[in-house]
C-alpha cells in the first residue's frame, strides 16, 4: 500500500461485527500487516448515519485506506419486517462514508455488497456483471437497493473525481462474533442458538422453512484474508465476488445437520414449513476470484461450523443474541 507522509492508516468501519472482528484477528496474526496502523470502529466511535459524526471520525483518524463494513444487517426475517430502515440507514451510512472518503482523499475504499442483492429471476451462476440485471427478491428489497447503489456510486466517484473505490460481494458469512439473535440474525447463528437451547431444554431443534433453499457460505476468517488482499492488490472499480466455488453450495437442511453434529445434539430435528424460505438460491460464480487467487484454500464448512459453535458455547453469557 502506498503511503501518505510515511503513514498507512487502514480504518475498518463495522470493526466490532462478525466480519470486522475476523479482519482484526487476521491483521493481529499476520506479520505483513504490521506495516500499517489499523483502526477498528464500532458504533460507539460515532454513528455513521450522522454526517457530522462521520466527519469527526475522518478528522480524528485521517485514514489513507478504508474498509467499509458498517451496515444495518439482518437475516431473512429481519429484512422482511424492516425494509424502510434497511434502506434508509444503509443509504445514510454509505453516503456519509463515501463522501468523506472523497473529501479526506482516501487512497482506496473497499465497501461491501452481498449476494442477496442479486436479481431474483436470472440465470445461474450469477457473476459480477449481472448485479443490476433485474429486481432483487422482494423479501429484502430495501437492503438490496441500498447496497446496489454502492456499486453505482463507486463508478460515479471514479468518473467525476477519480476516486479509487471498489466493492466486494461476499456470500452468506459465518464465524465467531456473529449476531446470534434468533429473530433478527442470519441462518447459521440462528440455528446454532436454537440447537444450543434444544440440547439444554431437551426440546426439538426447529429449522425454519423447508430446508431446501441453497446457499454458499464463507467462513469469516477466509473472507477476512481475501478482503485484506483486495485492499492491497485488487485494482478495479468493478466488484469482486468472494465466495467458495459453486460446487460447495449446500441446502439449509445440510447446514442444520452439520450444526446438529457439531453441537452433538441427539434429539429430533423439525422443519417448520409454514415459515418463509426466502430466495430459493443465489448461486454465485467465483471464477474471477479463482483466476486471481488460484492458490486460496477455503476452510471446510464442517470445520468452520465447529469453530462457530464452540465460540458460541464458550461466549454464551456475553455474546450478541
Ligand atoms: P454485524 O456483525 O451486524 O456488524 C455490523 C457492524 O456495523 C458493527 O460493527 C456495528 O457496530 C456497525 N454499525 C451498525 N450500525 C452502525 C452505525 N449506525 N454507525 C456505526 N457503525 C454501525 O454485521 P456483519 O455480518 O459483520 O456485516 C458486515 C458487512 O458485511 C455488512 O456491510 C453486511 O451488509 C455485509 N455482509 C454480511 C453478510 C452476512 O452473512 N453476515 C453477507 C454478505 C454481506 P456495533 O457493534 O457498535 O453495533
Ligand atoms: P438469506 O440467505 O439472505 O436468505 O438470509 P438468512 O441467513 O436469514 O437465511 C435464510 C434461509 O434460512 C431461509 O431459507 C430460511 O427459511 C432458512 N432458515 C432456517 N432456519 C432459520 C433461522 O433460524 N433463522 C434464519 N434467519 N433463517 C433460517
Amino acid at each position: 500500500m502506498s503511503e501518505t507522509n510515511g503513514k498507512v492508516v487502514c480504518m475498518v468501519t463495522g470493526g466490532s461485527g462478525l466480519y470486522g472482528m475476523a479482519i482484526r484477528a487476521h491483521v493481529d496474526s499476520s506479520a505483513e500487516e504490521k506495516d500499517a496502523t489499523w483502526v477498528f470502529l464500532s458504533s460507539k466511535d460515532g454513528d455513521l448515519r450522522d454526517r457530522k459524526a462521520t466527519e469527526a471520525i475522518f478528522e480524528r483518524v485521517r485514514p489513507t485506506h478504508v474498509i467499509h463494513l458498517a451496515a444495518m444487517v439482518g437475516g431473512l426475517f429481519a429484512n422482511m419486517s424492516k425494509k424502510v430502515e434497511f434502506y434508509r440507514e444503509n443509504m445514510l451510512m454509505n453516503d456519509n462514508v463515501m463522501e468523506c472518503c472523497r473529501i479526506y482523499k482516501v487512497q482506496k475504499l473497499v465497501s461491501c455488497l452481498s449476494t442477496c442483492i442479486f436479481p431474483d429471476k436470472t440465470t445461474y451462476p450469477i457473476d459480477e456483471t449481472m448485479i443490476h440485471d433485474g429486481a432483487p427478491h422482494l423479501s429484502n428489497e430495501g437492503y438490496a437497493y441500498a447496497k446496489r447503489m454502492i456499486d453505482v456510486m463507486n463508478r460515479c466517484y471514479k468518473d467525476e473525481y477519480g476516486c479509487n473505490f471498489t466493492s466486494v460481494i461476499p456470500t452468506n458469512i459465518y464465524g465467531p462474533h456473529d449476531n446470534y439473535s434468533i429473530q433478527g440474525g442470519h441462518v447459521v447463528p440462528g440455528l446454532i442458538h436454537k440447537c444450543y437451547l434444544a440440547k439444554k431444554n431437551g426440546t426439538p431443534f426447529e429449522v425454519w422453512g423447508t430446508g431446501s433453499p441453497l446457499r454458499q457460505f464463507i467462513y469469516s476468517g477466509d473472507l477476512a484474508a481475501l478482503t485484506v488482499w483486495v485492499l492491497r492488490s485488487y485494482d478495479s472499480t468493478d466488484p469482486i465476488i468472494l465466495s467458495v466455488p459453486e460446487e460447495k453450495e449446500v441446502t439449509i437442511k445440510d447446514v442444520a445437520l452439520m450444526i446438529r453434529d457439531a453441537m452433538e445434539f441427539k434429539g429430533e430435528v423439525k422443519f417448520l414449513t409454514d415459515k418463509a424460505d426466502g430466495q430459493y438460491k443465489k448461486t454465485a460464480s467465483n471464477e474471477k476470484l479463482a483466476g486471481l487467487r488460484p492458490d486460496f484454500q477455503f476452510t471446510p464448512m464442517a470445520e468452520g461450523l465447529k469453530k462457530a459453535c464452540d465460540w458460541f458455547c464458550a461466549n454464551y453469557e456475553t455474546c450478541r443474541k
